[in-house]
């Protein structure tokens, strides 16, 4: 069977898992945050050990939460508010919020001087984006450049490789690491819902899969390229729009061509 089929079949099970569980999951997680909270109340102003213990409480119920968000996210793909966006703003915008965040990784940017719009959800490209970034900078853990590039692309009648995109103009965006790359093997599973290479503590397995999810949705699909030890390029192809992108008060004027 067509491979992204396979995906998009595992992806619809996950939902249908996620969803059956995750909303009563959270029902339970809230009833405890409200016992930690009554008892935070209670113990009221003290320096009782017990009280750091309801403080720990809160914090993993609160870690809970969010990853239950994650998992419905990733499942129904979240609400869908597609516009008309200029994506060398955002992922200037993204480049430059990561970059605050990661000292040790230094973020080039080459952004395409042509029309890069696509009618897409701003918040769900972003989370797709800022996924990939995360897992570049997993792939240096000392540190290292991370380039980011637009272009836009023609398709032709054929599809990209294996991805059956329909023909046409595509906006594709370029991230490239220089980590420690992966085999043919992990490549080919990169993709699949609670696949990780990472510690418990770092990875769940969910980026990607939903990343892809996403991507999907918007009629387009992300490629990578890969070399154990070389580093990787994840491609992001969004159909292209000639509309008009909406710009955000605070980005007009913003310079976002060139290298950066
Ligand atoms: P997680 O980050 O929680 O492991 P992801 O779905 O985002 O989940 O990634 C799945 C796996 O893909 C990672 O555990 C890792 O093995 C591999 N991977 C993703 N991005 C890269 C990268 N830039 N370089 C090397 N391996 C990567």
């Amino acid at each position: 069977m067509e491979q992204s089929l396979i995906q998009a079949q595992k992806l619809e099970a996950l939902g249908t898992f996620a969803g059956g569980i995750a909303h009563d999951f959270n029902n339970l997680l809230m009833a405890i945050q409200g016992r930690a909270s009554l008892m935070r109340v209670q113990l009221g102003d003290t320096s009782e050990p017990l009280l750091e213990h309801v403080l720990a409480i809160e914090e993993h119920v609160g870690s809970g939460a969010s990853l239950t968000r994650q998992l419905l996210g990733s499942a129904r793909g979240g609400k869908y508010n597609p516009q008309p966006v200029n994506l060398n703003l955002l992922v200037s915008r993204c480049a430059e919020m990561f970059g605050r965040t990661r000292k040790n990784i230094q973020v080039s940017r080459n952004l395409s001087d042509s029309h890069v719009v696509a009618v897409v959800d701003e918040q769900q490209i972003e989370q797709v984006l800022l996924n990939i970034f995360v897992n570049a900078s997993h792939a240096m853990p000392d540190g290292g450049e991370l380039h980011i590039g637009t272009s836009l692309e023609m398709v032709g009648e054929k599809g990209l490789g294996s991805h059956p995109l329909p023909a046409g103009m595509y906006v594709a965006i370029e991230v490239t690491d220089f980590g420690v790359g992966m085999d043919e093997v992990t490549m080919a599973r990169i993709f699949d819902p609670f696949f990780t290479t990472k510690d418990k503590s770092r990875g769940t397995g969910l980026g990607l899969a939903s990343a892809y999810g996403i991507v999907k949705n918007h009629a387009g699909c992300i490629t990578v390229r890969s070399e154990p030890g070389h580093g990787a390029t994840f491609t992001v192809y969004l159909p292209a729009s000639e509309r008009t992108p909406i710009v955000p008060p605070e980005h007009e004027g913003a310079v976002v061509k060139g290298a950066a």
